[in-house]
């Protein structure tokens, strides 16, 4: 049996944004490729033993951009190429860019994807099912074999029109990470607390962390609650994917240990997805979190560990 750190399913896509700092088109993105980018950065860091994603992608996507998940180290067995156009997202962002607002979505030939988790990557430590339709991180749960923890992620739009899968999912994983807007949205409270309580009985309980952009992450563990600042700076390009890279940074630190996750682990998780993310929003697309070097890494680490202490 071969024992991956971490397996992720998400989507695949070629993303038009347009941010107060400018615009791009058909860049390559979607949830896998950031979180996966993300984790993989991690895992050649620490020597890990690999990051796999599984997703679809359309007979257009340019042979450029598998070479580019390849060359980070991904496994990309578990990416399909069908027929038909691939995932497209057109958004954009304005003011403080706190949230993304959706123009455009083609699920293309996500429409008709049904995964499948190819064996050699059935028994990941910790399986993150990056934002995409509930039912579809639903059917690559059931075809895993977990050894540790499994995380979703999701977004407004599967509130809105796919409610009741998303919280038949949401019981079925260890780490819910949401944003405040859908952690208010889905319990349909204005006080975050209170909210966060309720989605947390939705999910019978376990782990919630709720991102807050600029403002940090709350993070709801059954010992208690965590809260930490987001890296400050000015240097805000795009913010596309930070929450995908969060989570796949988050994903790879929990794949290092075993057994039950410790308020503390958590806490350390949380730190290095905070600094992570905080790359992915100075450049659009991909390219910051590709080409991030573990020297860049490591000093905003200590710059952030710096500003943080207290005590
Ligand atoms: P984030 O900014 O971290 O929330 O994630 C942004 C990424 O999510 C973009 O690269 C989009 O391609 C992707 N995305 C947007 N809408 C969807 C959707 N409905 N399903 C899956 N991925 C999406």
């Amino acid at each position: 049996m071969i024992q991956m750190d971490v397996l992720i399913v998400g989507s695949l896509a070629y993303d038009s944004l347009a941010t107060p700092a400018g615009s791009v088109e058909n860049e390559l993105g979607g949830s896998a490729s950031y979180g996966g980018f993300s984790a993989a950065f991690h895992n050649n860091k620490d020597f890990g033993s690999g990051v796999g994603i599984v997703g679809v992608v359309g007979q257009d996507f340019n042979n450029e951009h598998l070479e580019w998940y390849k060359s980070a180290g991904l496994d990309i067995t578990g990416i399909e190429v069908n027929q038909g156009e691939t995932f497209r997202w057109k958004g954009s962002y304005h003011g403080s860019m706190a949230e993304a607002v959706t123009h455009e979505t083609h699920l293309n030939v996500f429409e008709k994807f049904q995964p499948k988790v190819p064996q050699p990557l059935k028994n990941p430590e910790v399986l993150m099912c990056a934002n995409l339709h509930p039912s579809l991180q639903s059917s690559v749960i059931s075809q895993t074999n977990v050894g540790r923890v499994t995380m979703l992620d999701s977004m407004n739009l599967w509130i809105e029109i796919a409610n009741e899968e998303l919280k038949g999912v949401m019981k079925k994983v260890d780490i819910l990470i949401l944003n405040d807007g859908e952690v208010r949205m889905l319990a349909k409270k204005e006080n975050l607390i209170d909210a966060a309580k309720d989605v947390l009985e939705m999910k019978n309980g376990g782990i919630l962390v709720i991102k807050k952009g600029e403002n940090g992450v709350i993070a709801f563990h059954p010992d208690g609650i965590i809260s930490i600042p987001s890296f400050p700076t000015s240097n805000l390009v795009d913010p596309t994917g930070c929450g995908d890279s969060f989570a796949g940074s988050m994903a790879h630190y929990l794949s290092r240990n075993s057994g039950r996750v410790s308020r503390e682990e958590l806490a350390e998780s949380l730190v290095h997805a905070t600094v992570t993310a905080s790359f992915t929003i100075e450049n659009f697309g991909t390219e910051r979190i590709r080409k991030l070097s573990v020297q860049e890494y490591e000093s905003r680490l200590l710059e952030y560990r710096s500003i943080t202490k207290t005590a």
